[in-house]
C-alpha cells in the first residue's frame, strides 16, 4: 500500500451519510461531506474540500442515489484515484469483532444479526456499507466497530445482574459506544504525557455522552450498556433510569413501550429537564440570563457526570488524569469547572486561567497539579477510523 494512502471514511445514519477523506501521515481531512435529509425532498449534499464548498440538492435520493453522488463529485474534483479504502464506522459489532475488519458477505451478514442489538444504528450503517460497495466496487472496505474498544471490559464490568442465561443465550450484556474517540483520546494523552502505563476516565460530552475507565491502553469499564441510552445524561437521552420506572411511564403516558422508549431517547436529558433545548451552548446561556430550568438541567448533569467519573475509578488502580472531548468537553469551561468542583475527594485542582483558555497553551492541562490531573483534547473519530482501515488492511496483506 502506498505511504501516502487515502481513506475514504464513511458514517452511514439513517437519514444522514457523513464522509471525510484521511491521508496517512497528516491529521488533516482533505475533504468533509455531509448528505442530510436522506429520502426527504429537502435532501442535499453539502462537500468542501480546500477552501471550495460546493452543495448541491438531491430529492428524494435514497442511501444508494446519495453514495453514487458522492462519488461523482469526488471523480470530478481528482479524488477517486488516490483512494486506497473505505472504512466504515458501524455502531454495534457485538462480542463478535472485538477489532475491525475487513467487509465481506459473512461481515455484513453478522452486521444486519446485530441490528437486534442496535436497531436506530446497525441496519443505517449496512444499508451505507451496501451502497458504498456499489459505488465504489474496486476498493477493500473495512468495518471499525463503536463496541470494540469496550470488548476488553472484564465480566465484573459488563455483566448485567440478570438471569445468566439471558447473556449467554441472547447477548444481553454491556458493550459499551464511541470507542473509537475513547481510544484516540487515550493515544494521544499517552502521547502528551510520554506514558503508555496510564490510568484515565476518558469523557466523550457530545449530544451522546459517555465515560470510560481505560488502563494502559485498554477500557476496563464504560457507562454506556447494551445500547448508547444507558450511563450519562445526554442532549435527548435520559441515561440511567430506575427501570422499575417503565411500567409507570406506560400508564402515565398512555404510550406503549415503543413511545416511553422515544420518550427516554428523544425527549429527555437535558431537553427533557430544562424544556428548552438539547443543546448545551443554548442552555448555558440561558442559565446566565436567569432560565431556571436550563440551571437545573445543567446541574444534574454535572452531577450526574461527575458521579459517573467518580464510579469509573473503581476499576482502577489509582487516577493520572480526567480526558474531556467532544463537543461540550472541548468547548465548555463552565461544564468542565462545574463537575471538577464535584470531584475535588479524587485531588484534582481547576487551573482556572488554563481552563477558560480550554488547555491550549498547556499541552491541554487544566489543573494546577500533575497528578491527578484533567487535560482537554479534541477528539478524532475519523482519524481513528482511518488508521485502523490502513491497519487491517496491512495485516491482511501480510
Ligand atoms: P455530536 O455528538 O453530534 O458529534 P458534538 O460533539 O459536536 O456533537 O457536540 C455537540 C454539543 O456540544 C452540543 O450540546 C453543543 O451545544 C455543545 N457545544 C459546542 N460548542 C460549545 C460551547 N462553546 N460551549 C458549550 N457547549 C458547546
Amino acid at each position: 500500500m502506498r505511504a501516502n494512502a487515502r481513506v475514504l471514511v464513511v458514517n452511514s445514519g439513517s437519514s444522514s451519510v457523513k464522509a471525510s477523506i484521511l491521508e496517512r501521515g497528516t491529521e488533516r481531512e482533505l475533504l468533509e461531506a455531509l448528505i442530510e435529509r436522506i429520502g426527504d425532498e429537502e435532501a442535499h449534499l453539502s462537500l468542501s474540500h480546500e477552501g471550495q464548498k460546493i452543495e448541491r440538492a438531491l430529492p428524494r435520493a435514497d442511501h444508494e442515489a446519495a453514495m453514487q453522488a458522492l462519488v461523482e463529485e469526488l471523480r470530478k474534483l481528482d479524488l477517486l484515484e488516490d483512494l486506497s479504502a473505505v472504512g466504515h464506522r458501524v455502531v454495534h459489532g457485538g462480542e463478535r469483532f472485538s477489532s475491525p475488519v475487513r467487509i465481506d458477505e459473512e461481515v455484513r451478514a453478522v452486521i444486519r444479526e446485530l441490528a437486534r442489538l442496535a436497531p436506530l444504528h446497525n441496519p443505517a450503517n449496512a444499508i451505507g456499507i451496501d451502497a458504498a460497495e456499489r459505488a465504489l466496487p474496486e476498493l477493500p472496505h473495512v468495518a471499525v466497530f463503536d463496541t470494540a474498544f469496550h470488548q476488553s471490559l472484564p465480566r465484573s464490568a459488563y455483566l448485567y445482574a440478570i438471569p445468566f442465561e439471558l447473556y449467554e443465550t441472547h447477548g444481553l450484556r454491556r458493550y459499551g459506544f464511541h470507542g473509537c474517540s475513547h481510544e484516540f483520546v487515550s493515544l494521544e494523552a499517552a502521547r502528551r504525557l510520554g506514558r503508555a502505563d496510564l490510568n484515565l476516565v476518558t469523557v466523550h460530552l457530545g449530544n451522546g455522552c459517555s465515560a470510560a475507565a481505560v488502563s494502559g491502553g485498554r477500557s476496563v469499564d464504560t457507562t454506556m450498556g447494551l445500547t448508547p441510552l444507558e450511563g450519562l445524561v445526554m442532549g435527548t437521552r435520559s441515561g440511567d433510569i430506575d427501570p422499575g420506572m417503565l411500567p409507570l411511564l406506560c400508564e402515565l403516558t398512555g404510550r406503549d413501550l415503543e413511545g416511553v422508549m422515544r420518550l427516554l431517547n428523544r425527549e429527555s436529558g437535558l431537553l427533557g429537564v430544562s424544556g428548552l433545548s438539547n443543546d448545551m451552548r443554548e442552555l448555558l446561556e440561558a442559565r446566565a440570563s436567569g432560565h431556571e430550568r436550563a440551571k437545573l438541567a445543567i446541574d444534574v448533569f454535572c452531577h450526574r457526570l461527575a458521579r459517573g467519573i467518580m464510579g469509573l475509578t473503581a476499576a482502577l488502580p489509582r487516577l493520572d488524569a480526567i480526558i474531556f472531548t467532544g463537543g461540550i468537553g472541548e468547548n465548555s469551561p463552565d461544564i468542565r469547572a462545574e463537575t471538577l468542583a464535584r470531584l475535588r475527594v479524587l485531588g484534582l485542582e481547576l487551573d482556572a486561567p488554563a481552563n477558560l483558555e480550554h488547555g491550549r497553551h498547556t499541552h491541554g492541562r487544566i489543573t494546577t497539579k500533575r497528578a491527578p490531573t484533567a487535560l482537554v483534547i479534541p477528539t478524532n473519530e475519523e482519524l481513528m477510523i482511518a488508521q485502523h482501515t490502513l491497519e487491517t488492511l496491512s495485516r491482511s496483506e501480510v
